[in-house]
């Protein structure tokens, strides 16, 4: 599988929240709709869900031309390029071929409030879930472990994931000034959730830049990782900001009936856990977060 070939065959036009299912015909054979409009596959067996995201940024549809500068791709600089979050769903395509174990889900509104995520958290058993990695930060080298000032994953989770990719020839750092992404959604009921840097700068913008060659290195890199053996060590729930001390979540309120038909993957539960915990407040508020 050629990851330059697919990254721009994924990114020939922009794809805005409510399009997802537009570029359906792209995505790995086998891929399942669920009742929100993600898109899932499930390969193997694992307790790690991998996450990328459709939906491009901004509002119209646009077709992108390509110019190409050494090893980064931009667009002809009339549109942005899209590369967030297609070289998150480049490598998790990568990923798929190559059989490494995971549930893989494609969200769709990332970019208006990771409103995808946000309600497969919300209706989704996950008690077998371990980590989320989230396929999803500019630049080539940040481990995002808070997002909005919340530790969203542990030491010993981030320096093994660390080691890991130094093993595959990349030299990340641990990063603590993520805002919020499809990842942050679910630290009430997974322990280990993380971004990675996937190459992409100057996101939302026309000048929006893809280095492709790195994206190509991390490929190799992830499907070689042991992702299943990495320690899973924070209290999901857990509340620790950057410089406090651990604070106890406020009771959850009843969140909002959402429709449920189409599909929810691995033991969907009926019934609502007893006692959710509150991420921000309101919903309506976190719905204004955008990274
Ligand atoms: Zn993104």
């Amino acid at each position: 599988m050629n990851i330059r070939e697919l990254f721009l065959e994924l990114t020939t036009r922009t794809y805005p929240s409510g399009t997802e299912d537009e570029i359906f015909h792209l995505l790995p054979q086998g891929i399942i709709r669920d009742f929100s409009g993600n898109y899932f596959i499930e390969i193997g067996d694992s307790g790690t869900i991998f996450t990328s995201h459709l939906d491009t940024h901004g509002d119209t549809i646009q077709s992108i031309n390509h110019r190409f500068s050494g090893d980064l791709i931009t667009s002809d600089g009339t549109s942005i390029l899209g590369a967030d979050d297609k070289a998150g769903v480049s490598l998790m395509m990568y990923m798929i071929h190559h059989k490494v174990p995971g549930l893989y889900y494609f969200f769709r509104s990332e970019e208006v409030g990771c409103l995808g995520s946000k309600e497969i958290a919300r209706e989704m058993n996950l008690e077998n879930w371990k980590r989320v990695v989230s396929f999803d930060r500019r630049g080539t080298n940040s481990l995002v472990t808070h997002q909005s000032s919340i530790k969203t994953c542990s030491q010993d989770f981030s320096t093994s994931l660390l080691q890991q990719l130094r093993r595959g020839g990349l030299d990340y750092v641990v990063d603590t000034q993520g805002v919020s992404s499809d990842s942050l959604s679910f630290i009430d009921s997974v322990s280990e959730c993380v971004n990675l840097s996937v190459g992409y700068q100057n996101e939302h913008l026309t000048t929006e830049s893809q280095d492709i060659k790195f994206l190509e290195r991390l490929a190799r890199a992830v499907v070689a990782i042991d992702w299943e053996n990495l320690p899973t060590s924070r209290q999901p729930g857990q509340r620790e900001w950057i410089g406090q001390s651990l604070v106890k979540p406020k009771e959850y309120k009843a969140p909002v009936k959402s429709k449920t038909e189409g599909e929810i993957p691995k033991k969907p539960s009926k019934k609502r856990f007893k006692k959710r915990l509150n991420l921000f407040g309101s919903t309506r508020e976190w719905g204004f977060w955008t990274r």
